[in-house]
């Protein structure tokens, strides 16, 4: 062990780096990407990462030095099995499959010494990332008899602090989109589909009365993007208003919260409402259920927190699931797309149980040449949805109000189709409580 340590302690001030700046390069992404809307932790990480290529490199020849290749392979064995268990870590998996053997030797142990420094330097942060998501569940898991509804009112609303505020979408997006968590110290729970109000400050100028509140679906699982259960995410859209007269945007009628929102800055204060609704939550009792979840733009934000749940997080639910859950988001060209990288992941870590798919109207035709609108994205799959479904599958419908008429038109023109009455055949899952719509 002496032999070891002093080994290291040379190799540092003579500052060897055998650890391949590639790897480096992902281990950065990697924890960034773990906690992209936690300032504080990116912030220390990305100070700690700035020196763990060089300490990485040097555990690894410390372990070849001293030990020659079997304690370094061991070494390599134990930064696979991390790897394996730290969410984000399959790219360096993936990695070593590519290098010779001196190298793997090298950047495992490396990626290895990347965790434990990670532990060391961020007071544990890199061990609360292995940990599993299972302290915020109902027992059983999946009974929804006390979930959380309307804790804090109106006139008692909580005051939340805003944690980041990002944009989130390329600029040939239609409009601005923002990722913005909030930190409620663990004392505002809620669930996966559940919304949040929102009390924009100020009053109504008309009347002079405090703002009335506004919902946002909550776009994080009960973890919250840092997995601490102490915050919660919100996918807002800025509501613009474009006047034909003057032919420009007119701030005057610009929307109250969402500006509000898309204007915080860290550590600003919100009030807040709720948790609203239980029209969305994920049916969890049969873990072979599959999910059809259907978007457009800002109402991809409760199927953030489905799929955080099933498939990024350690959760109980995740960890039963055998279903496949389809995500299909419409927005109006790839730069407007919400969270593309993380859906990505998720695809190519579970592709048979995630599956996506996108309608691009400005950017796609649909069958008869016409824009791509989300409806006719989901009829390209009609037959297998329509089996799905009838094999119990629950579908939800989320963003804006618009696109019911046209999904609906698309519906029953496909159930008629099949020889279904559409009427009869809504009903049914109605009552059977597959059929789950929150559009606004
Ligand atoms: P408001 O101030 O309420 O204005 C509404 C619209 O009127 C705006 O487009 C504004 O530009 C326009 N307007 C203002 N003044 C005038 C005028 N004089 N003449 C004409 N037009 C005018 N939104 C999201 O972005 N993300 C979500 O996840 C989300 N989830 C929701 C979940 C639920 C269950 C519900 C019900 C709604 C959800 N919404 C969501 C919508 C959200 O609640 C707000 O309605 C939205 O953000 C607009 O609110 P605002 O205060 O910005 O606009």
């Amino acid at each position: 062990m002496v032999k070891f340590i002093t080994a290291i302690s040379t190799l540092l001030i003579v500052s060897a780096s055998a650890f391949t700046p590639q790897t480096v390069q992902h281990a950065r992404v990697n924890n960034v990407a773990l906690s992209m809307t936690n300032e504080k932790p990116i912030s220390k990480r990305k100070r700690a990462l700035k020196h763990l290529g060089k300490v990485a490199g040097a555990v690894a020849s410390a372990a070849l030095m001293t030990g020659g290749a079997n304690p370094a392979f061991a070494a390599a064995q134990k930064a696979k099995d991390a790897a394996e268990v730290v969410e984000g870590t399959n790219s360096i998996v993936s990695l070593l499959k590519t290098l010779d053997t001196k190298s793997i030797v090298a950047a495992t142990a490396g990626a290895y010494a990347a965790v434990f420094v990670g532990g060391e330097i961020f007071g544990g942060d890199a061990e609360k990332e292995v940990v599993k998501q299972d302290f915020l569940e109902a027992d059983p898991y999946w009974d929804q008899s006390n979930v959380p509804v309307n804790v804090y009112k109106n006139k008692a609303p909580f005051t939340g602090k805003v944690v980041s505020t990002k944009r989130i979408v390329g600029p040939k997006a239609t409009g601005e989109t923002c990722h913005i968590v909030i930190d409620h110290e663990g004392d505002f729970p809620y669930w996966e589909g559940q919304s949040w109000g929102v009390i924009p400050p100020g009053v109504r100028e008309k009347d002079g009365k405090p703002h009335s509140v506004r919902l946002y679906s909550i776009a994080s699982s009960r973890y919250g993007d840092d997995m601490s259960g102490k915050t919660g995410s919100l996918c807002v859209r800025r509501a613009t208003y474009w006047c034909p007269e003057m032919k420009a945007e007119d701030p005057a009628k610009k929307g109250v919260c969402s500006n509000f929102l898309c204007d915080t800055k860290a550590g600003d204060e919100v009030q807040m409402t709720g948790p609203a609704g239980k029209v969305m939550l994920m049916p969890e009792e049969d873990p072979k259920t599959d999910l059809i979840m259907v978007a457009t733009g800002t109402g991809i934000a409760p199927y953030r927190g489905f799929i955080r749940r099933l498939f990024t997080e350690k959760t109980p639910a995740g960890e039963a699931y055998e279903g496949t859950a389809w995500l299909f988001l419409g927005v109006a060209n790839s730069d407007a797309l919400l969270y593309d990288d993380e859906w990505q992941e998720v695809k190519k870590n579970y592709p048979d149980n995630f599956r996506l798919d996108y309608a691009l109207s400005r950017e796609q035709e649909n069958k008869k040449g016409g824009k791509m609108y989300i409806q006719d994205k989901v009829e390209e799959y009609a037959d297998e949805i329509f089996t799905k479904l009838d094999n119990g599958a629950h579908i939800y419908f989320c963003g804006l109000k618009g696109m019911m008429p046209g999904i609906q038109d698309m519906l029953k023109g496909v159930a008629e189709s099949k020889g279904l009455d559409y009427d009869e055949w809504l009903k049914g899952l109605k009552k059977s409580k597959q059929w789950h719509v929150e559009v606004y």
